[in-house]
């Protein structure tokens, strides 16, 4: 068995990916799957929390995600993709991680709160989109991960996730109440390991509106698989409000942003941003074409490999090895919590 410590993210299946997951987290996994045992998920379960009535789109969503990982640089040799829907050990911690929590512990996450407000959920979100915020919880520590690689919005998950680890230790392990996370106590007793946020250089990638996190269900998001002549479009949209190029311009806002995390060459960058923030005789418009050009250039090799991987049965033959690498963990780890909290009367044995 592997002495690596264990990497555990993943992406909902609401829509392809784009430039946020690049730099906030996919970049990392890609660093990191040398080193690591990687386990990549994709949420499809959680995906119905806020489509339930789109299954063909989340079929199709799933897939392509893959496509996007493969194009970015994740190796399925190297790191498991799979599925969250075929690894029921998941949803049986969910059941029993949601005794953990308190109901109003979940409802006062600040992302799910922020997620309801930007998705326009109102009141009439189903009973399992605060659930999924327990799911997630499950994702990472059915695989007792020392790390997750996420984007900033992540961090009050990775929060609730260590408070149940904590908690289950402490409960079911015979761990004191006093003994702090790093304590190497709670490795040797507990059943889980505290795990950690590992935010990526840029934590929140900015949309196309300038306004909010790019994010796939915003609308305002340059994707993977964007053509030249769309990313060009896509950051001819960004908003500053700025006037003219004798404004000085805010060094802070979403332009700059995308200069300082695109724009290849760090002096240029900083020569950009610069000009800018004088006023130098520098238009938007001109910024933006220089980012667009950059961005592309980052994609073409990327799309490249996208074309290359194959069809979908191709795809599918990939999450289904990982989906496998994925149980015999997850079901190792669901034998580990039935035995700590006396739910274990005899073994099983999955057909994976
Ligand atoms: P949705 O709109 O459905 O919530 P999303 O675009 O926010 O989709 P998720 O699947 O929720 O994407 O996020 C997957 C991972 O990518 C998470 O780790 C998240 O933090 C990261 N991520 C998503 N968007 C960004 C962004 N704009 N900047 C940095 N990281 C991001
Ligand atoms: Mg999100």
């Amino acid at each position: 068995m592997s002495n690596r410590e264990v990497i555990l993210t993943g992406d909902t299946p609401t829509g392809q990916l784009h430039l946020g997951h690049f730099v906030g987290s996919v970049r990392r996994r890609v660093e990191l799957q040398d080193s690591h045992e990687c386990f990549f998920l994709l949420a499809n379960m959680h995906a119905f929390t806020t489509r339930a009535s789109e299954p063909d789109e989340i079929r199709s969503d799933t897939l392509e995600i893959v496509r996007d990982y493969l194009a970015m640089g994740i190796d399925p040799d190297k790191s498991a993709i799979f599925l969250q829907s075929e690894t029921p050990a998941i949803a049986e911690l969910t059941f029993l991680f949601s005794m953990l929590l308190p109901f109003n512990r979940v409802m006062r996450n600040p992302t799910l709160k922020e997620e309801i407000k930007v998705k326009n959920l109102g009141e009439n979100y189903s009973f399992g989109f605060p659930l999924y915020a327990v799911g997630q919880t499950a994702d990472i520590l059915a695989f007792r991960a020392h790390s997750v690689p996420v984007g900033e919005d992540q961090i009050p998950h990775i929060e609730l996730t260590r408070e149940v680890a904590r908690r289950f230790n402490k409960l079911y392990c015979g761990i004191d109440e006093n003994v702090e996370d790093d304590d190497p106590i709670m490795l040797e007793k507990g059943v889980f390991p505290i795990p950690k946020a590992d935010v990526g250089k840029v934590g929140k990638l900015m949309g196309t509106d300038g306004v909010n996190k790019m994010s796939k269900s915003l609308g305002n998001v340059i994707l993977i698989t964007d053509t030249p002549k769309q990313v060009k479009k896509k950051m001819g949209k960004i908003f500053t409000g700025r006037q003219s190029p004798t404004d000085p311009g805010d060094g802070e806002n979403a332009l700059m942003q995308y200069v300082e995390t695109f724009i290849p060459d760090p002096e240029r960058a900083a020569e950009l941003k610069d000009k800018y923030v004088r006023g130098d005789n520098i238009g938007d418009g001109h910024i933006k074409v220089e980012v667009a050009e950059a961005i592309s250039e980052m994609l073409e090799p990327m799309q490249a490999r996208r074309e290359a991987v194959g069809n979908d049965a191709t795809v599918i033959d990939i999450i289904k090895s990982g989906t496998a690498r994925a149980n015999a963990k997850t079901e190792e780890t669901l034998a580990m919590a039935k035995d700590a909290c006396g739910l274990q009367f005899f073994g099983r044995e999955l057909g994976f």
